[in-house]
């Protein structure tokens, strides 16, 4: 039964559990945006596999391209070899890249995780400059093995220079607007060309086009530039993580092309490998400086997650869910702009395509933080953030058969990250949960 499996699982595995915690069902079929429990109970997913379902959950297609793998008897596993199912995912893939790096692009298959594949381009811009230190951003998630968690926030770390990401709301240091994405990037230039700031010529920059678990924090299109011509004018590779953002998922196949900013070195995962375990690292020919086995993994050839993956990028493609992304979030948007109107519990409501998130706060007081040193009138700063009261709405959402997750620096903000194939009226179904569930947790 359903109880009996949550209760020997909490009791098997590790404390550090995150999603079981708040999330106490037991799926056991999907289809799109729908999944079952044991307990025949149905929910409307709003967390995707964590931003990995760009077609849902089962999506006929994909199933379709396992199937034909499964059924020609391929071999199912094939290390780094090239294979037709290879070659058609990276000839898919290829074609969607940004332009002034498709023409020039080399793939690296990492193994099976987001965070393998940062890793790679933390080792590929490190051996391609000789150099060593990184600049990463506060708030920052780039994944949990060593080289990764350093580049993420909160980590401590010698060889990692931190900025400050830009951030309208609840910035730091009280700067509304555009003013914090001018400071990040002053800030940046003065690290690097103040020889006396302790920070020598990094080895590469890595940052989101969208910090997703940071709390939803979309990147200024200018600032986004702005870090470009930086890392550029001063031959830093810069190294663009869309383990979350990639796929469409912000309303362009890739985030940064908002921006029009080309990185030199982009990290896939999730969503590439249309619900299977997949990553990969793509980069400029010029930063192929590794000599053969400079970097191997067992599992890098998986060969269902390559047919999944390619029939994914290819129907997002064809039908135009980028752009869908892109009109429906809007949608969705502003109707949570509404909530947000009616609700003082509601900070704020950040996002971009279906990568959604609201922020949640104290009904009284200001952040003391940014009380300190604000230069924002007392209405505009932002009240201290409502953890508690994100965890309530968690609940509430999932009573009513909602699965959303939490996110930011102080799980605050509620993340809504459905599949790029949600319709009108799933969409329509999530906002009346959601905005129910808010008015009974914040009762
Ligand atoms: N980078 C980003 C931007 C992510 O969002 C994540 C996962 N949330 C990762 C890297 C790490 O991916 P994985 O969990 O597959 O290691």
């Amino acid at each position: 039964t359903q109880e009996g499996i949550l209760r020997r699982q909490s009791a098997r595995e590790s404390a550090a559990r995150t999603y079981a915690r708040a999330l106490p069902i037991v799926p056991v079929r999907a289809r799109g945006m729908t999944i079952e429990g044991a307990d025949g109970r149905r929910y409307l997913d709003c967390l995707s596999g964590a931003g990995t379902l760009a077609l849902g959950h089962n999506h006929p297609v994909v199933l379709e391209a396992i199937r034909k793998v499964l059924d020609s008897g391929a071999p199912l596993h094939v290390l780094d070899l090239a294979t037709p199912v290879k070659d058609d995912f990276t000839t898919e893939l290829f074609s969607t890249l940004p332009r002034g790096l498709a023409e020039r692009a080399r793939i690296q298959f990492c193994g099976p995780a987001g965070t393998d594949a940062v890793e790679a381009a933390l080792k590929l811009v490190r051996a391609a400059t000789g150099r060593d230190g990184l600049l990463a951003f506060t708030g920052a998630y780039h994944g949990m093995t060593a080289g990764a968690l350093e580049a993420s926030g909160g980590a401590q770390d010698v060889r990692v220079a931190r900025l400050p990401y830009p951030q309208d709301y609840r910035c730091p240091f009280g700067l509304g607007g555009s003013n914090s994405a001018e400071m990040s990037a002053r800030w940046t230039e003065s690290l690097l060309d103040d020889t006396k700031s302790g920070v020598p010529t990094p080895a590469g920059m890595i940052l989101e086009p969208v910090q997703g678990e940071g709390g939803v924090l979309p990147a200024p299109d200018a600032w986004l530039r702005r870090m470009r011509e930086i890392t550029a004018a001063r031959g830093i590779p810069l190294i663009a993580d869309e383990v979350q953002t990639g796929v469409g998922r912000t309303g362009a196949f890739w985030a940064v092309e908002h921006s029009g900013v080309v990185p030199d070195v982009m990290v896939f995962s999730k969503a590439i490998g249309g619900s299977l375990p997949l990553a990969v690292v793509i980069y400029r020919d010029d930063l192929d400086v590794w000599p053969p086995g400079a970097h191997a993994g067992t599992f890098r050839g998986n060969q269902l997650a390559m047919a999944a993956g390619a029939a994914t990028l290819a129907y997002v493609r064809a039908n135009g869910l980028a752009e869908r992304a892109a009109t429906l979030g809007a949608h969705m948007f502003a109707q949570l702009r509404s909530l947000a109107a009616a609700h003082p519990c509601v900070g704020e409501v950040r996002g971009r395509g279906l990568m959604l998130g609201v922020e949640l706060v104290e009904p009284a007081g200001a952040d003391p933080g940014v009380e300190a040193m604000g230069t924002l009138p007392s209405s505009a700063r932002p009240r201290p953030p409502a953890p508690q009261l994100a965890a309530a709405v968690q609940r509430e959402c999932l009573r009513r058969g909602l699965i959303v997750e939490l996110g930011g620096r102080h799980s605050s903000v509620v993340r809504l990250l459905p599949p790029l194939t949600i319709t009108d009226e799933q969409a329509a179904a999530v906002l009346d949960r959601l905005a129910d569930a808010l008015a009974t947790a914040a009762r």
